[in-house]
């Protein structure tokens, strides 16, 4: 009977995932991504903790280029298409992320939950879901230089504005448009904030030495010269925290995009396609069960 319950279990959890793979999957650019569905999943490391798994079809389910996952005295690896590696987590001494506690690993970069909307939990110091990042991962992905990355961008019109992402990227703000338009339509006092201030960017994060994940092609920022940055204001939490309108960041969040508003250093313009953060808070061990887009999640995906 136990078995036939965790059998049920790990059915109903996958189904979903591999569904949302699809939906997310940037198939134009991978052309050994067939039709969205992933290869044969390959075996994982025996030391693979139960979090670990569930990073590991998170990652899976929204970046076809990974394709395994080993283990050698270093730490564990993710295995790409193109047979480089980028840490899931390093031995200890071994952290990408040593000199700077916002640049790390795999694991650390995906380890804070990221509450979906409606969820507004509060945000004090050390609250800042998504924004420690594995630039690794972000190279590997998008590109190690401004030519590598604008090889890999594409055009996308938001509200009439055009704006140039990763493709990936480009094709998730195009569904989230659609999405909002209806919406907007109905409450026209929203258009004012969907007024974009661009994409991909190759610079450096306002007031920090690490690159902006604009530099990335994965972020755009909306709503200028009304949201705000942390190091802009006095005021710490912003109110807006709590008031920007649900519809916009669930529009985005459910097409896997974290705001910057959900963080203690927070970023009230900035929207960043990290779908794998996305997938573990629909996904990960507070919801048990998946939880539909536009469903309220439970109160427990809050800290
Ligand atoms: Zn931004």
């Amino acid at each position: 009977m136990r078995a036939v319950c965790w059998f049920v279990c790990c059915v109903l959890q996958t189904l979903p995932l591999l569904a949302w793979a699809v939906a997310n999957a940037d198939m134009g650019t991978h052309p050994g991504f067939a039709r969205g569905t992933p290869s044969a999943e390959p075996a994982l490391p025996v030391e693979l903790d139960a979090e670990g798994r569930l990073d590991w079809q998170c990652l899976r389910a929204s970046y076809p280029q990974i394709t395994g996952l080993v283990s050698d005295a270093q730490g564990l690896w993710l295995l790409l298409q193109d047979g480089k590696r980028v840490p899931y987590v390093q031995a200890s001494g071994q952290a990408e992320g040593e000199q700077d506690f916002w640049v790390t690993d795999v694991r650390s970069a995906m380890a804070d939950a990221y509450p979906l909307e409606p969820q507004r939990p509060d945000t004090p110091a050390g609250v800042a879901p998504g924004r420690r990042r594995s630039y690794a991962l972000l190279e590997a992905m998008y590109g190690d230089s401004p030519e590598a990355v604008k090889a890999r961008l594409r055009p996308v019109v938001f509200f009439g504005q055009r704006l140039w992402l990763t493709a990936s990227a480009a094709s998730a703000l195009s569904r989230a448009e659609s999405t909002l338009r209806p919406v907007v339509e109905r409450d026209s006092a929203l258009r004012r904030l969907l007024k974009t201030a661009g994409g991909f960017y190759w610079r450096r994060i306002a007031g920090e030495k690490r690159l902006s994940p604009h530099a990335y092609g994965i972020a755009f920022d909306i709503s200028p010269h009304i949201a705000t940055y942390w190091r802009w204001s006095s005021l710490r939490p912003h109110p807006m925290q709590k008031t920007y309108p649900q519809a916009i960041v669930q529009a985005l969040e459910n097409e896997g995009f974290i705001w910057g508003g959900k963080w203690h250093e927070y970023d009230l313009m900035h929207f960043e396609y990290r779908p794998e953060i996305i997938c573990k808070a629909r996904f990960g061990p507070q919801t048990m069960f998946p939880v539909r887009p536009n469903a309220t999640t439970p109160a427990t995906l809050g800290r």
